[in-house]
């Protein structure tokens, strides 16, 4: 296990070297980083991945709930999960969530998935304990335009720094872009985005998909639903934020 622990340590400061590298060569200007810091740190000195103060949350989705209630009325009245056991997120999407990911994704921080890995690393201890994780898949298209994916490098440190067993038996085939579809569209069973990799096997019995942002689940679900059907018999999921 020593040489091990070197191989880890070894690998660590390459991708912090690699993360350093990136971060100078991103887009963000100087005002951009000193704003950056505003979005880490609250003005309380609470960071934008504090957890939400209700204790309560759905049992199902994961949102957060008023009461004791058990389950939203969303799961309840109009349920998205059904592979999915159930969904954990560190926090709600806020307006500092939304400046952070804009940092990470759009100008190219990719440092910013050092503390998002970190602290996606304790709310799966809390979770998970030792399951294996599974990336949610990027589009192939902005992975080629901007070089790099969000998840992926959340992926890999969890994989390289905090010795997480990751899996990558998914693909992404459709590439439309969610954002301009309707509610029906992205929840539309007819409509695939995702595939098993050829070949890949899973010997698992349960796994965590990770992901971002949860926004109405779908997503999820239907990756959820891929890993069942090879075999998997309880899939859970782990996002940073939901929507
Ligand atoms: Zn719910």
């Amino acid at each position: 296990m020593k040489t091990n622990s070197f191989y880890i340590f070894l690998m660590r400061s390459v991708k912090f070297l690699y993360l350093m590298l990136v971060d100078f060569l991103s887009d963000s200007s100087e005002e951009d980083k000193e704003n950056l810091k505003d979005i880490l740190i609250t003005q309380e000195g609470k960071g934008i991945f504090e957890r939400q103060k209700s204790p309560y949350i759905c049992l199902c989705c994961g949102r957060a709930l008023s009461d004791d209630f058990r389950f939203c009325t969303d799961c309840l009245s109009r349920p998205v999960f059904f592979a999915l056991s159930y969904a954990r997120h560190i926090t709600a999407y806020g307006s500092k969530q939304r400046q952070f990911i804009n940092h990470w994704k759009f100008k190219r921080n990719r440092i910013l998935a050092i503390p998002a890995a970190e602290k996606m690393f304790l709310v799966y201890k809390e979770n998970f304990s030792d399951l294996a994780v599974v990336p949610v898949p990027p589009r192939k298209e902005r992975l080629a335009s901007a070089g790099f994916d969000c998840v992926n490098d959340m992926a890999f440190l969890l994989k390289w720094c905090f010795r997480l067993k990751v899996l990558t038996p998914l693909i992404r085939i459709n590439s439309e872009e969610q954002k301009y579809k309707s509610f029906a569209g992205r929840t539309d069973k007819n409509l695939k985005r995702y595939a098993m990799k050829k070949n890949s096997r899973i010997r698992q019995q349960a796994v965590v998909l990770i992901d971002d942002i949860m926004t109405t689940g779908g997503t999820l679900e239907e990756c959820a639903a891929l890993l069942k059907s090879a075999g998997v018999k309880e899939v859970y999921a782990l996002t940073l934020f939901y929507a």
